[in-house]
């Protein structure tokens, strides 16, 4: 009998293990991957929190009740106030655990964050390389945990069921073998790799993936089943940028549009949907806006249209002015010869052919929109950046969708992340934390910066210290 179960060697679950193990509990950690670390290699790796030494340091004045305040206003005070509470009460401490052992910061960072509704303070912080600066400071306190023998660790072993004996969860069953623990803590990740599930809990909403290949709602789909309560899923929201490299799937980090927000590339290009028609203010710069709009047209994607001029002023304007994000002019022009998502075409008829428009109405909305250049206004939508008429060859179509990187729905926990029933009834021996609690925990109806990865960390210590003082006193 183990001390600690942990399902998942992600980002919760790793925090969780090395701060219980680290205080003295013998933990299994049971990993359904060949791998340990879970969205930890793909995510963006942006953590808010308020109060940081860091913050105090470069002189931002800020604080958890500021955090919260911030994030109630964004979400409307949507999320699970407690949860939510605890996680920015949590937080300065969790980014200063990460800076006491050795986080690279990004030199520019704390930042205030375009890419959601942007926070008051500059409070999201992050490392040189993503997440993965994260995991490259959490792995050789992992290492070292695992050598003494305080974690053992069960890769490419799926946990298929739970069982209660003697009234209370303390047996996992595995594709392999049980294991056996007094407490078990379920960190397996959201469910944005998993069309089956994510379309029974989101009927008629299109899904297109970035999640983490192993996002599979595992813990969502076994808790349900012993009776838990799946909440949050109507906040369901996407982020705007996807490009479909394989089918029904995209990847932050290969390709990606740059079309969150229009303050960090001023909008060159206009947006149309599958009738071949704008639909909003392409410099529109709350994110948020713009993702409740996407998700109003048809199959939740849209076509960025743009010239040859468009193209070639991303040159000029450095790295984050490209269409495309971290690609350069010879990259988008290479890619579209393939065909799949970017079109390249020398009459706006041929571009609508290749791309799958409809020319008649994609030329009158280019036609208008030009003559919206030449009087300097949009009465249409009220763009005001219009000094881009769409008129020199070549022309190009980027086929973008509103695409899932974290899930809002999840399982319901209380205050001392106890997984609970429909009943209310805490479901005795049952702890969760990350993203299997949904994002519409933490940062309810909106995205609010980094209160997805904040929160799992943050949690995941939380219950790691917990569960091992429970043990040892
Ligand atoms: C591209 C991308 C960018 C992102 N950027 C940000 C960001 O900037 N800021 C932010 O706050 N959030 C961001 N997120 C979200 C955030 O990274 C995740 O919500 C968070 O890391 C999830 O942590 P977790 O521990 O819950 O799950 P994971 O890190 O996904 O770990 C879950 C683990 O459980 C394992 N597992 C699953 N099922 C089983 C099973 N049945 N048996 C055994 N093991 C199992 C998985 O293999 C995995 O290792 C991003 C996500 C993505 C994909």
């Amino acid at each position: 009998m183990y001390d600690i179960l942990i399902i998942g060697a992600g980002t919760a679950g790793m925090a969780c293990a090395i701060t219980a193990a680290q205080q003295g509990a013998k933990v299994a950690v049971i990993e359904k991957a060949d791998h340990i670390g879970g969205a930890l290699h793909w995510s963006g790796g942006h953590m808010s929190a308020g109060g940081t030494r860091r913050q105090k340091q470069l002189g931002i004045e800020d604080s958890p009740e500021k955090h919260l305040a911030d994030i109630f206003r964004i979400n409307d005070s949507t999320g699970d106030l407690t949860l939510t509470k605890m996680a920015v009460y949590e937080a300065p401490k969790t980014i200063d655990w990460l800076e006491d052992l050795g986080f690279d910061f990004a030199p520019e960072c704390p930042r205030i964050i375009y890419g959601h509704v942007p926070y008051t303070e500059a409070r999201t912080h992050y490392g040189t390389n993503k997440a993965l600066s994260i995991y490259k400071v959490l792995r050789p306190l992992w290492d070292k945990q695992v050598e003494e023998g305080n974690i053992d660790l069960f890769l490419e072993t799926t946990l298929t069921a739970l069982r209660k004996n003697e009234g209370r969860f303390n047996e996992a069953v595995t594709n392999k073998q049980s294991f056996f623990g007094k407490y078990i803590v379920l960190t397996t990740g959201g469910y944005g790799s998993n069309p089956a599930y994510f379309n029974a809990k989101h009927p008629n909403t299109p899904l297109m993936s970035s999640s983490y290949p192993t996002a599979t709602g595992d813990g969502h789909q076994i808790i349900e089943d012993l009776g838990g309560v799946f909440e949050y899923g109507k906040f369901h929201l996407p982020s705007l940028g996807g490009v479909e490299l394989e089918e029904g799937r995209c990847n932050f980090n290969e390709a990606w549009a740059m079309v969150l927000t229009s303050i960090y590339r001023p909008a060159r290009e206009i947006y149309v949907n599958k009738h071949g028609k704008r639909f909003m203010n392409e410099n529109e710069p709350n994110a948020d806006t713009r993702e409740r709009i996407v998700v109003q047209q048809p199959d939740w994607k849209f076509w960025i249209i743009f010239d040859e001029t468009a193209l070639l002023e991303r040159n000029a304007g450095g790295a984050e002015n490209s269409i495309m994000i971290g690609w350069d002019t010879d990259k988008i022009k290479a890619v579209a010869k393939e065909e799949k998502f970017i079109w390249q075409a020398s009459s706006i008829e041929e571009l609508c052919t290749k791309a799958g428009l409809p020319y008649l109405t994609t030329k009158k909305t280019i036609d208008t929109f030009n003559e919206a250049c030449d009087n300097k206004i949009d009465t249409e939508f009220g763009r005001t950046q219009l000094n881009h008429k769409i008129q020199t060859a070549h022309y190009y179509a980027l086929l973008v969708h509103a695409s899932v990187l974290v899930t809002f729905g999840g399982m319901k926990v209380n205050e001392q992340l106890q997984i609970v029933d429909k009943q209310g009834e805490v479901m005795q021996g049952l702890y969760a934390a990350g993203e299997l609690l949904g994002l519409g925990a933490t940062s309810g109806s909106a995205f609010c910066s980094g209160m997805a990865i904040t929160p799992a960390l943050s949690f995941g210590r939380i219950l790691g210290k917990k569960l091992s003082t429970k043990i040892n006193g």
